[in-house]
């Protein structure tokens, strides 16, 4: 698909659930007032391999499993074995806070997952509980790595993706060095977005973030290689197993190159992270639209899609556009 500014359109999130194991401080801290959609509202499993159809006969080639927490939701990775076998999809991968990893990696690997992004800010168990809500962060954190070591062992593309915050976990940046030096994973840090709960904590920009890399390890070389669907600059060094992204989505928008859409748990088709803008595909789904009518409907939207986000604006303003936070949408 093409949208009204000459962007292809290749790339879906796709939210299995809002529902999530875990209550991140800046997504959806435990005891704010959220209210998650009812069971009915919530897309079933052949909802999501039917319109999964009608975006890959679009031109949709690869699919990210997100949520809420993805792994969840029941039946989610049989649900990933049959979208990769759609015609035309390329990729299908998941992102996971990795705290349900370590039981699900090797059916992950039987159905061919293409790729995992594990979201961890902090390898400390004090400051884990504190941004997750997870009260024995020890015992949590040795489950994500054993789950991660896992996924290594199986040989999926694991990525790690990491938001600092200041003053709470941005000490860490050393424990994250370690961890590309001694395994061949990605690292990414990706700047706090100022949607939901984000709005109340202040970027860590991945340029602050380069200058103390410099700092601490030398010189840097750009790694040049696509990891992915995604905007990151990728560095490497001399004796590093793997490599630090930087996703500098708020200091460098990559608006202009974004191929991206998103479909919400509930159905709907959000065109850009930072608007509430798009169409009701349950709906429309529910209510026995053939397929070509629903594809119809996807076209003209996509074409809409906004030509890029406010961050900016709302840091100055405060949010004026986004209604839902983070783990509505799916990140
Ligand atoms: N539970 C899954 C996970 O942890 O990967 C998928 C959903 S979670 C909402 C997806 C990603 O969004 C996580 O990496 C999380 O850190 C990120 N995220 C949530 N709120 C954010 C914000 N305001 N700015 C930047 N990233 C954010």
């Amino acid at each position: 698909m093409i949208d009204q500014y000459n962007r292809v359109i290749d790339y879906l999130r796709l939210s299995v659930t809002d529902h999530c194991n875990m209550n991140c401080c800046y997504c959806r801290p435990e005891g704010e007032c959220f209210q998650r959609k009812q069971a009915s509202e919530v897309l079933s499993l052949e909802e999501y391999y039917e319109l999964c159809t009608c975006f890959a006969q679009l031109g949709i080639t690869k699919i990210k499993v997100t949520g809420g927490e993805p792994l969840v939701r029941p039946g989610v990775i049989s649900l990933m074995r049959r979208i990769k076998m759609i015609p035309g999809i390329k990729k299908v991968t998941l992102t996971t806070n990795g705290l349900k990893l370590s039981e699900a990696a090797e059916e992950l690997s039987q159905a061919k997952i293409d790729g995992i992004n594990v979201s961890l800010d902090s390898f400390s168990p004090a400051c884990f509980s504190q941004i997750t809500g997870v009260k024995d962060g020890k015992k949590a954190l040795e489950k994500i790595l054993s789950g991660m070591e896992q996924v290594i062992r199986l040989g999926i593309p694991l990525k790690i993706n990491t938001v600092f915050m200041k003053g709470r976990n941005e000490e860490e940046l050393d424990s994250f060095v370690q961890m590309v030096k001694k395994w061949p994973v990605s690292v990414r840090f990706i700047e706090m977005m100022p949607i939901g709960e984000g709005i109340r904590f202040p970027t860590v920009s991945g340029e602050e973030i380069l200058r103390r890399l410099r700092l601490m390890e030398g010189e840097l070389t750009v790694f040049h290689k696509t990891l992915g669907n995604g905007p990151a600059v990728y560095y490497t060094a001399e004796g590093w197993k793997g490599q630090i992204g930087l996703i500098r989505a708020v200091t460098e928008p990559f608006c202009r190159s974004c191929n991206r859409i998103r479909m919400t748990a509930d159905g709907k088709l959000r065109l850009c992270l930072a608007y509430e803008q798009g169409i009701d595909l349950a709906a429309m789904y529910r209510k026995g639209m053939s397929r070509e009518e629903i594809k119809t409907e996807i076209q003209k939207a996509v074409f809409q899609k906004p030509a890029s986000h406010p961050f900016d604006q709302w840091r100055k303003t405060g949010r004026e556009t986004e209604g839902r936070d983070m783990w509505q949408i799916g990140g």
